[in-house]
């Protein structure tokens, strides 16, 4: 078994398809080990996409980020990464696979609905960013 950190992103929440995506991650055979609802300060978007600092877009998607509440989720799965990673699709909506999460709810390479780890060592860093070990042990 293998956990990921997978975000409703704002754009997604404010178009109130949290349900419908929800629903992709049930029927897609994912547990769901945690989730909440959080509202993030640009520090707390700086912070956690802290690896993207000097790509020239980090303002922008920071602020976005930050922009309004966003669902943040702790999914488990055989290949919980990259099973993830497929159901969402490509970052830009517009190549994304039809079917996918971000080709369906994603309105353009930024506001594309979902966020998801990208491999082990982001996936446990960013689990630890939203969730205190008490709320994932023993689930
Ligand atoms: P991901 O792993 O598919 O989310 O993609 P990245 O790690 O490359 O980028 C992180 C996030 O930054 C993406 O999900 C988008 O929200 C945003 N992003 C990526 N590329 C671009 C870009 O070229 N322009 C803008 N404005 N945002 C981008």
């Amino acid at each position: 078994m293998e956990r990921t950190l997978a975000i409703i992103k704002p754009d997604a929440v404010a178009a109130q398809h949290v349900g419908a995506i929800l629903q992709r991650i049930e029927g897609a055979g994912f547990e769901i080990r945690a989730m909440r609802l959080v509202r993030l300060s640009r520090a707390d978007a700086e912070g956690f996409y802290a690896v993207h600092r000097e790509r020239p877009f980090f303002g922008s998607l920071t602020a976005f980020m930050s922009s309004g509440p966003a669902v943040a989720l702790a999914l488990e799965a055989p290949e919980a990464i990259r099973k993830w990673r497929e159901l969402m699709g490509a970052t830009d909506p517009a190549k994304a696979d039809a079917g996918t999460i971000r080709r369906d709810f994603g309105g353009s390479i930024e506001h594309n609905a979902t966020h998801g780890s990208d491999a082990p060592e982001t996936a446990a860093f960013e689990l630890a960013y939203f969730f205190a070990g008490v709320e994932l042990a023993g689930t």
